[in-house]
């Protein structure tokens, strides 16, 4: 099969050979858009030297050019239906294997070793919106060989990722995925570029991991303890959400904590950089 898989006529008849139902809670949304798809390639500056990793190919339409572009893709479909789909959509790309499997629960660390032999790895995706975070925290704190991940979100969610102090998006998303990478929005994405049409817009951000944390961290629980605390009552000043939390600590530890890293007690979590959250998490394990 060589025709371009991501024309609507070609995605429907696809579809109606194989009588195939989009399935809402797997998050099926599946592109059908010729320029988003070459957005999101172009924006992983894929070469013929990349090994990519897919999650959730659908019926292969990234996934085609995706293996016109790199050395290999490997791509893991938790829909067992669609494996013998991608099996005659993707029958002439040699460099194409894939994993029936959830992308949450497989075994990154040993796919990586064996079929990328630990080599760096680009991750390219029209994500499932409903596991979105989960996903990208795992590829993330599991430091994986991975320098690049271009993905397809949720706006909403990709401009939570790449925003900074002062904005209503930021928060600890933000900070959790600034730690590990620098994100950026490749283009916004309009809902019609979709079968079926899903509710929300949605947005490719690329995310450039680090070699190492963007901030130096003695202990990242109490790091992210701190953040997401100091977060989930953002409309208070730091004193109080970090003095109510579980942290542990007694509102004049707090305090003085605060005062020692020279950040007032009274501002807020959204005012906070990620190089104030690391000196504060550095203070607080020291005194701990
Ligand atoms: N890449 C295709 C495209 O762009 O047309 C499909 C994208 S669709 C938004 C998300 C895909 O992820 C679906 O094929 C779905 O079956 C798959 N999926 C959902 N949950 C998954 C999981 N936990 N692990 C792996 N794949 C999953």
């Amino acid at each position: 099969m060589d025709k371009k898989l991501y024309t609507p006529s070609k995605t429907k008849e696809i579809i109606n050979k194989y009588g195939f139902r989009f399935s809402k809670s797997l998050g099926q949304n599946f592109l059908i858009d010729g320029n988003i798809i070459d957005n999101i390639c172009d924006g992983s500056n894929i070469t013929k030297d990349d090994y990519v990793l897919e999650i959730g190919p659908g019926i292969g339409t990234l996934t085609q050019e995706l293996c016109e572009r790199a050395e290999r893709v490997i791509a893991i479909e938790l829909d067992k239906r669609l494996i013998p789909v991608l099996n005659e959509t993707l029958e002439n790309y040699d460099n194409f294997e894939v994993i029936n499997g959830d992308v949450l629960k497989i075994d990154l660390k040993e796919l990586f070793q064996d079929k990328f032999n630990n080599k760096k790895v680009k991750v390219v995706a029209n994500l499932p919106y409903y596991i979105t975070t989960p996903i990208i925290m795992r590829l993330l704190e599991e430091r994986l060989d991975i320098d690049k991940i271009v993905v397809m979100v949720q706006k909403e969610v990709a401009y939570r990722m790449k925003s900074g102090p002062g904005t209503k998006d930021y928060g600890s998303l933000s900070i959790a995925v600034g730690y590990y990478c620098d994100a950026n929005i490749i283009v916004d994405v309009p809902k019609n570029v979709f079968i079926p049409k899903p509710n929300v817009d949605s947005a490719v951000i690329s995310l450039d991991v680090y070699n190492k944390p963007k901030v130096n961290v003695e202990d990242e629980k109490l790091f992210f303890n701190i953040v997401r605390a100091a977060f989930s009552k953002r409309r208070k000043t730091l004193l109080n959400s970090l003095s109510k939390s579980t942290l542990g600590l007694e509102k004049d530890d707090i305090r003085n904590a605060l005062e020692s890293c020279d950040i007032d007690p009274k501002r807020r979590a959204e005012t906070l950089t990620i190089e104030e959250y690391a000196k504060l998490a550095n203070h607080i394990e020291s005194i701990m």
